[in-house]
């Protein structure tokens, strides 16, 4: 029998990992989509008149086995994977993109919901009802599902062309990065370079077969070359070859694909009945209109270009005063903008690794929960895993009431993608009265322990740490009763205000004083390197802040368009991000055209939202600061309106909720050191 087809008689239902195989899955999902088609089919072919219980709740409650089934296939296939898991997970993907085509192109369950989304306001839901009816109803327009046959071909015609497009944007890039080298075999060409970058310049170089060193446009290799390189004219040969990807007028030139995927997106909005992209896009967003979003933009640009000048003004002088002698260009400014760090403050990761050991970082973070909302972790190894090195714990409220499974998986291997992230093997739902808790998991790939030391973290893997974590407690903490609305199913410029939230205790001398000692001497943290992880995380804030303004700008002028664009693209963006350029513009690039975010990523007309967070998170910590970091009343807010929430109201419902107010720039502004100084002022009464 298939283990993955039967109730899994474990600890709290938790997947058991050691019984299942490979083989297991394909069947399993095949039979799981069975079931869960039959039960749409009943729910559309009911007799009975549409209502919210046996429509829009009904779809909720299905499918809870496929659910169960493709959350361990795709976490697993990221998380442990192996060419033949992989070849299942592309298998089933199209079969499970069809089912759910079926769903949204049912006209008789398209009619059952547009029924009860059509009388939302007057049939007596609460507000976590009528978000469910609203998402449902959400799923089913933009699936095309409102529309007659002739524009529902042509809906389908512009989805399908629109994927081939962003699918080909992204090898064009990827094909003009990968062709790119630059050889170099006089020694003086490498002054300045740090010795770990020429050795990985002198194997590339070996496994191409060719004497001396070989720079690439992979970040690994152009990144310190661009920061560390003396040699001024390689800098702007990197750089132009970097900002012309896609752009060389070639097979592989992206200016065509800008405009097509541009004015197919228009057409698509149109079709589905919006004005632009960035209006379909924006619909269920925090900030939910372009008006929003452009007011924000403009709002950030205002108050943070004096900083972006003054940080550009820094930058130049200090280039003068070492040597340079004529305009700053943008290949200058990695280069003098490291020199200058690396002055100001000299601490790198070498300095700060040895006070951050993993197992203190991770008591010491469970600990911060439980200082703000009293829970509790309690290591249970009887709970399967998929690899030994996995951890589990069973999280208990502060009364012992169980909240959740947390699984952490922290190291790198083999079969195990890069970078981090929290996923849940199963979400809070409510069934009637039963609360199924959920069953999260944070995935990383942290430094590993060796055979004399103990994992150490550098600064970054700590500010990971309590990113994924925040993420998790979202998802552990989240009291719904619709499994589509809790836990971290928000709109995704909500989505990680529990995570950034999180990350701010890294910078506080109060958290960080209290856990982080030398793992040899066990000497503490000393104040002075705390006050520099500060300082030095506004470093060039200002211009940074202004070159992610500037994307988002491009972004929104792009997705506003309400008529075909015909324009040349350079022109356009030079129009688009005019108030953000700090340099001069450099003949034969262009940003748009190697612009993978918004043309081939998920970021078109959301781009915005990176800044966004940032000013949601440090409004939130403003307030936790007000009243002390741990306070355990202002925890208490966070925790009733914003994680235990999910998507059951409106973000900013939710955020005012916590707040008392909606966010505003300044604690953001504060933070990234931002802020012009006032005037002083002067008063002339007395
Ligand atoms: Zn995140």
């Amino acid at each position: 029998m298939n283990p993955l087809l039967r109730d899994w008689n474990t600890p709290y239902q938790t997947p058991p990992f050691q019984l299942i195989e490979t083989a297991h899955f394909k069947p399993a999902v095949e039979e799981a989509i069975k079931s869960a088609a039959e039960e749409i089919k009943t729910i559309a072919e009911n007799r009975e008149p549409a209502d919210f219980e046996n429509t829009i709740a009904a779809l909720d409650r299905s499918g809870n086995r496929l659910g169960d089934v493709t959350a361990l296939l795709f976490n697993l296939n990221s998380a442990e994977t192996s060419s033949s898991l992989q070849e299942v997970a592309r298998d089933v993907s199209p079969l499970l993109a069809r089912f759910s085509n079926d769903i949204t192109l049912n006209q008789k369950l398209f009619e059952r919901v547009k029924k009860i989304y059509d009388s939302r306001q007057k049939s007596g839901l609460n507000t976590e009802q009528k978000m469910l009816v609203e998402k449902n109803y959400r799923n089913f327009i933009l699936g095309g599902a409102g529309l007659g046959e002739e524009k529902k071909k042509r809906f389908r015609e512009i989805s399908e062309e629109l994927s081939r497009l962003s699918v080909k944007f992204e090898e064009n890039i990827l094909e003009d990065t990968n062709s790119f080298e630059l050889h170099l075999t006089d020694r003086n060409d490498l002054s300045g370079l740090p010795e770990g970058a020429m050795e990985m310049a002198a194997m590339e170089a070996a496994n191409r077969s060719k004497d001396g060193w070989v720079f690439t446009l992979q970040f690994p290799s152009y990144i310190p070359f661009m920061q560390y390189c003396d040699n001024r004219a390689l800098r702007e040969k990197m750089f132009k070859a970097w900002s012309s990807r896609a752009f060389h007028g070639d097979k592989n030139d992206n200016r065509i694909l800008v405009k097509e995927i541009v004015n197919l997106r228009l057409e698509l909005s149109n079709i589905l009945g919006f004005s632009n992209f960035a209006e379909l896009t924006l619909g269920d967003r925090m900030a939910d209109t372009t008006i929003k979003v452009e007011t924000f933009l403009k709002e950030l640009h205002t108050a943070s270009s004096p900083a972006a000048h003054r940080d550009f003004e820094n930058i130049r002088k200090f280039a003068l005063e070492n040597g340079h002698t004529s305009k700053l260009e943008r290949w200058d400014w990695a280069y003098y903008s490291e020199k200058l760090r690396k002055l100001k403050y000299d601490i790198d990761d070498e300095v700060l690794k040895p006070y951050f050991v993993l197992e203190n970082a991770e008591k010491a973070i469970f600990s911060l929960a439980t200082t703000l909302y009293g829970i509790q972790f309690i290591k249970n190894d009887s709970i399967p895993v998929y690899n030994k090195e996995v951890r589990v714990w069973e999280v208990l409220d502060a009364d012992g009431t169980f909240l959740a499974i947390m699984y952490a998986d922290y190291f790198p291997r083999a079969g195990k993608n890069s970078g981090a992230w929290m996923t849940a093997y199963r979400e809070q739902r409510k069934e009637n009265v039963k609360d199924i808790r959920p069953l999260i998991s944070i995935v990383a790939n942290f430094t590993r322990p060796t055979d004399t030391k103990p994992s150490l973290l550098t600064f970054n893997e700590i500010t990971t740490f309590l990113h994924e974590f925040g993420h998790a407690l979202h998802g552990m903490l989240t009291r719904c009763t619709y499994e589509s609305l809790s836990g971290t199913s928000v709109a995704r410029d909500f989505v990680e205000l529990p995570s950034q939230f999180m990350e701010n205790f890294a910078y506080e001398k109060e958290w960080l004083s209290a856990w982080a000692v030398h793992y040899q001497t066990g000497e503490r943290i000393p104040a002075y390197i705390i006050e520099k992880i500060k300082e030095s995380s506004t470093f060039n804030e200002g211009y940074a802040c202004n070159r992610q303004l500037g994307f988002g700008f491009l972004d929104m002028a792009w997705h506003t368009l309400t008529a075909p664009v015909t324009d040349d693209i350079v022109a356009f963006e030079s129009a688009a991000m005019k108030d953000t350029e700090l340099f001069p513009a450099v003949e034969g690039t262009s940003t748009s055209s190697s612009f993978a975010h918004v043309f081939a990523g998920g970021y078109a007309a959301g781009y915005y939202g990176y800044k966004w967070a940032e000013v949601l998170d440090a409004d939130a910590f403003y307030h936790f600061r007000e009243k002390g970091i741990f306070n355990s009343e202002v925890a208490a807010s966070f925790r009733r309106n914003i994680l235990e929430k999910g998507g059951t109201d409106k973000p900013m419902n939710l955020y005012i909720g916590f707040r008392g107010k909606e966010p505003t720039i300044n604690a953001f502004l504060e933070r990234s050191g931002l802020k012009t100084p006032q005037a002083p002022k002067c008063n002339t009464s007395e």
